[in-house]
């Protein structure tokens, strides 16, 4: 017997209210039901057993939740509307730029004469799909001041995989055997996890007290054996390196090469470029720069242009323009090989382009330069309550640290971020970069208005008042939301993804 799940006369489909908790699926499961049935029409049904050898049926009865169609669209809406998201509010995550993404870049990607074409389809057939690779990776390449790009990587440490295999089979050409990649220690976590994969060594260098990169640090870890190194620019700390020609001769002269993350480009388009700082390698998250919502992990899409030294060993096959202007498939002369099993997530590339469209080269600075106002406004408007942690002008974000609340009250950078989540405000992200104490990692983005920064202030403002007044609501905070403050530990120890099937019986 099914268990009734709500209590007191309400029904499965009704909204949830406070802190009650959706049921899984598996509880309003009710034997016999389905979403739907398709009319009997009398044709006879084909065996399963002819069309599937009987070694490959299945023999148990599969324990799958028995739903009408009416319950599981109630139960998704209801769990959707338990969500934070970039559509419905401000986003401020500080190192992966989450901002509200223009639906006419969703529009372009729906479009059936996208959508509906198969990724085999031969190349006479897909020369619209072709001409809108082919321009997306010469506007990348615009933008980064490269020469050419791949289009396949899925996702900004796909990516970063692809440059350092490219790195390696660059030096591997010249018959030069070298170890290690450079790495500051402001860097995105994916980039040390990277540069493993692709099979050379970690070293870490210290930032100065400015937060950049120690030149002299930088200087005393070169080496014949380096491989190159790995930065970004503006750096993680949303600070521009400014002595990054320096860096780039440097790296250069031991016979290294540059590897720019550029997985969040919105503080550069159309004002620097990496290629003219003496990169020779870019990844771009075109997730997070042009448009695609990417929470949840994907999709995503994580081009990588390189410099004319590499264009040879790109991965293929790649879309082409050829002399008489039509387009193809081809592959460079030393590729590295395949690195998507296709050509990439190609909607995101659509939505990518789109957006570059709409907005014109005029329009990408202006993104470029709304990105780097919002995060001044937002670390000048804060500095009485959270602090910069480095008080120089940032880039797209700006690294705030609450360490005078933890020294006043006992109030941590995380019992901010949650109290947040009470304000209507996603929190931000917080503890990075590492190096500094109680960080609050702020990118407002160019999407949000002064309006909706300053009422962000002020929820700030609020949270810093009432961690003097009453420091354990904040501590204990959110209580307000759906989910309360959880054990983040014993979460992480003691998943459970699912009810478990004994219990339930
Ligand atoms: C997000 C991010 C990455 C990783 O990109 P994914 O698409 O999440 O794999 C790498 N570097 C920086 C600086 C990032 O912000």
């Amino acid at each position: 017997m099914t268990k009734m799940i709500y209590a007191g006369g309400r029904a499965a489909s009704a909204p949830l209210l406070g802190h009650e908790t959706e049921p899984t699926l598996f509880e309003i499961s009710s034997p016999g039901r389905s979403a739907y049935q398709l009319r009997t029409t009398g044709i006879p049904a084909v065996p399963l057993s002819d069309v599937i050898p009987a070694a490959h049926l299945a023999t148990d009865v599969v324990d799958i939740a028995e739903v009408s169609e009416r319950d599981l669209v109630g139960h998704f809406t209801r769990l959707s509307h338990r969500q934070f998201s970039v559509d419905l509010g401000a986003y401020p995550l500080g190192s992966c730029t989450m901002k509200y993404n223009p639906k006419f870049c969703d529009a372009v990607a729906a479009d059936p004469r996208f959508n509906t074409v198969h990724p085999a389809a031969p190349a006479a057939l897909t020369q619209g799909w072709l001409e809108l690779m082919v321009t997306l990776e010469e506007t990348l390449c615009e933008v980064t001041g490269m020469s050419a790009a791949t289009l396949q990587p899925a996702a900004g440490a796909a990516g970063e995989l692809t440059g350092l295999l490219l790195m390696r089979a660059y030096h591997e050409a010249n018959g030069d055997v070298r170890r290690r990649v450079i790495i500051p220690d402001s860097a995105h976590g994916t980039n040390p996890a990277s540069v493993t994969l692709g099979g050379y060594d970690v070293t870490t260098i210290p930032s100065d007290e400015r937060g950049l990169v120690d030149l002299a640090a930088l200087k005393a870890a070169l080496g014949p054996d380096v491989a190159g190194i790995m930065l970004t620019n503006p750096n993680t700390v949303g600070l521009f390196e400014d002595e990054i020609t320096e860096i780039a001769a440097a790296v250069h002269d031991v016979g290294g090469l540059l590897y720019y993350d550029g997985a969040n480009l919105n503080a550069i388009l159309g004002v620097v470029r990496p290629g003219d700082m003496g990169f020779d390698i870019v990844h771009m998250n075109l997730h997070k720069t042009f448009a695609t919502p990417h929470g949840g992990g994907g999709p995503g899409a994580g081009p990588v242009a390189v410099s004319s030294r590499l264009v040879e060993f790109l991965p293929g096959p790649k879309a082409t323009r050829l002399e008489d202007g039509r387009y193809d498939w081809t592959t460079p002369s030393r590729s590295i090989g395949r690195v998507h099993g296709w050509h990439g997530n190609a909607m995101v590339l659509a939505r990518a382009l789109a957006y570059i469209n709409v907005h014109g080269g005029d329009g990408l600075t202006r993104v470029a330069q709304h990105a780097v106002l919002n995060a001044n406004w937002l670390k000048k408007r804060l500095s009485a309550t959270l602090p910069a942690a480095y008080d120089r002008p940032c880039m797209h974000e700006c690294v705030l640290t609450s360490s005078q609340l933890k020294a006043d009250y006992g109030v941590r950078a995380l019992d901010v971020a949650k109290s947040l989540l009470e304000e209507g405000f996603h929190a931000p992200t917080v503890y990075f970069p590492l190096i500094v104490d109680e960080a609050l990692m702020f990118e407002p983005t160019e999407t949000e208005s002064v309006q909706t920064l300053e009422a962000l202030a002020v929820a700030l403002e609020t949270i810093a008042e009432r961690s003097r007044v009453d420091p354990d609501a904040v501590r204990h905070a959110p209580q307000a939301t759906p989910v309360t403050r959880v054990d983040e530990a014993r979460a992480a120890r003691h998943l459970i993804p699912t009810e478990d099937a004994a219990q339930r019986a």
